[in-house]
């Protein structure tokens, strides 16, 4: 039986449907991997999302999605004064192009209070974050989280960072890489992707991007590459696995955050890394070819 907390921003999802008519739903890196994550494990199992949101009726519809797809939300905070991030996804020319308001958001404020990172912690025992949840906070709140969930893992529990580097949500470049870096340092298992790596590290090739996140102290480092191999670093050991084929790719969102939900869910039950890899990539596979980010898995 386990308890995994993950830790970000859900946003409301504006998909234009036509010239007049948007579709709504709710997506967001950390909060796909936990969508997923509730589909794949048992039902024994604990999924939690911890965010902040408003008290707003938007913000209520957004817990009752989260309550509908399995996952627990009790200890989400409500902010009065804020509500929720939002985009819009037009198609333009047949390419589709993201506009978003989330600079006021409520997750803004989800570590602004240590004693409630502390309290959704106590009985887990794997915190799921990303860059993206650190990019949206405040820099103390940033140490803030990161002192608890290292405190969290000395305690025995694993915590498990995707770096998903997005420099437009950080205050600039040098300082994602520095606090991205930190964060690495605190976690046992790193997930990054080499093509965001490579852009924002420099790093030649997913060894080297393996090798830098090791060298912070992770004992698992798995390289995501889109259609490449992807590359494990476990304990020293490198391993290259072969990504599952694809005819046809529709849509790449979450394939990343899909990725990472089937490779902890099998990591969880005791898989190999490879077996894990496997189940990480078959249902990358799966969601890549469906419009979206949130798959109903065949
Ligand atoms: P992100 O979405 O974070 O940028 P990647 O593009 O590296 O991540 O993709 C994550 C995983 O999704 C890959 O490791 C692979 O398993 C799967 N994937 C992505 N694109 C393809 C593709 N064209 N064919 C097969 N698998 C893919």
């Amino acid at each position: 039986m386990s308890r995994i907390v993950a830790i970000g921003e859900c946003m409301v999802e504006m998909a234009s449907k036509d010239a007049d008519t948007y579709r709504m739903g709710f997506a967001g890196d950390t909060m796909n991997t936990a969508w997923y994550l509730r589909r794949l494990l048992d039902q024994a199992d604990t999924v939690e999302y911890f965010t902040a949101v408003g008290t707003d009726a938007l913000s209520d519809r957004m817990v009752t999605f989260l309550q509908d797809a399995g996952l627990e939300t009790d200890h989400i905070l409500r902010r009065p004064d804020v509500s929720v991030g939002l985009y819009t996804i037009q198609l333009q020319e047949g390419e589709r192009s993201f506009s978003y308001w989330r600079g006021q958001s409520a997750a803004r404020s989800l570590a602004q209070d240590e004693r409630a990172l502390i309290s959704v912690l106590t009985h887990a025992d794997m915190a799921y974050f990303s860059g993206i949840t650190l990019a949206i906070l405040p820099e103390n709140d940033r140490n803030t989280l990161l002192q608890v969930l290292a405190d969290f893992r000395k305690k025995g529990a694993k915590v498990i960072f995707d770096p998903n580097l997005r420099p437009k949500l950080w205050e600039d470049e040098e300082t994602m890489r520095r606090v991205v870096m930190e964060a690495a340092s605190v976690s046992d298992m790193v997930l990054p992707s080499h093509e965001d790596e490579a852009l924002w590290f420099g790093d030649a090739d997913p060894a080297a991007t393996a090798a830098r996140y090791a060298d912070h102290g992770s004992s698992w480092v798995i390289v995501k590459n889109g259609a490449g191999q992807i590359l494990a670093w476990e304990n020293g050991n490198l391993s290259l696995h072969d990504p599952v084929a694809v005819s046809e790719v529709i849509d790449t969102t979450a394939a990343g955050d899909s990725f990472n939900a089937g490779f902890i869910a099998s990591w969880i039950t005791g898989a190999s890394v490879a077996g894990a890899i496997q189940s990480g990539a078959g249902l990358a596979a799966q969601v890549v070819q469906s419009r979206g980010a949130l798959v109903n898995l065949r």
